[in-house]
């Protein structure tokens, strides 16, 4: 479903040029769920921005589904329509009511009429426990509940692949185990999924491969089991013995 070549990113700073991706192979299957870690400026939120074009890579290949993405040939809006993303700030548009952030972007880019958009996401809504929210804005809600809404705000879109950002970095602890649940039963319908996260638990009973990113490469990667139990990597026995 997605494959990525040689892929490296640099930035143009005051302080000049800084390479943040040093050369990324990977090939992530249909049906994948593949858990990101790494410490803090490793580029892994690079990394998941350059799948989706968020960043147009310096150099090397992204292919999405036999498409060459970062071709300037490539239709973005089509790209982004197959690739769900939920960030670690959940960006709902205050202004809009729950069902309305939902139903925004399927009816804007007329691939479903209204009546659809909204049993579409009326339905959603009662997947997750929410159809009570339908009609309240964003603010009346808890930070669990508007991650929530923002998962299933992108699945209205039908997406082939779902990336997710730390999604819940940002949240009060009693509110991430909600969000890791919603997370788990769209693993469990079989959604292709890149998450990058701190929470091992999810990455060791959700995740079929663990990657570890270090200096803007992936210095390891194993199906949880094997990854957690024996660790090669010095950097990634380090990075462990800190977050297990
Ligand atoms: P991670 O998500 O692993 O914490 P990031 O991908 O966010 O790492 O960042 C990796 C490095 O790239 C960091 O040093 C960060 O400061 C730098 N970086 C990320 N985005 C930009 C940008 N738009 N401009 C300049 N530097 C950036
Ligand atoms: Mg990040």
């Amino acid at each position: 479903m997605i494959c990525v070549k040689d892929l490296k990113k640099s930035f143009h700073t005051q302080n000049g040029e800084i390479q943040v991706l040093n050369g990324i192979n990977q090939t992530i299957k249909k049906g994948e769920k593949v858990v990101v870690i790494g410490p803090s400026g490793s580029g892994k939120s690079t990394f998941l921005r350059c799948l989706n074009l968020l960043e147009q890579p310096t150099s090397g290949e992204v292919w999405f589904e036999d498409t060459l993405i970062n071709d300037p040939k490539c239709n973005v809006n089509a790209l982004r329509q197959k690739m769900g993303m939920v960030f670690q700030h959940f960006n709902l548009f205050p202004h809009l009511t729950v069902l309305e952030n939902i139903m925004l972007a399927p009816v804007q880019l007329k691939l479903q009429s209204k009546d659809e958009a909204r049993e579409n996401a009326m339905r959603l809504l009662e997947r997750i426990g929410l159809s009570d929210k339908a009609d309240v804005y964003p603010a009346t809600i808890s930070g669990g509940q508007k991650q929530r809404i923002a998962i299933v705000r992108a699945l209205a879109m039908n997406p082939d692949v779902m990336l997710f950002d730390e999604p819940t970095s940002a949240l009060d602890p009693e509110m991430v185990g909600e969000v890791l649940e919603v997370m788990k039963e769209l693993a469990q319908d079989g959604m292709t999924m890149v998450v990058v996260t701190h929470e091992m638990g999810f990455a060791k009973e959700v995740g079929t491969r663990v990657l570890f990113m270090d200096g803007g490469l992936v210095l390891e990667e194993a199906p949880p089991a094997e990854f957690f139990a024996n660790p090669k990597n010095q950097r990634t026995k380090d990075f462990l013995s800190k977050v297990l």
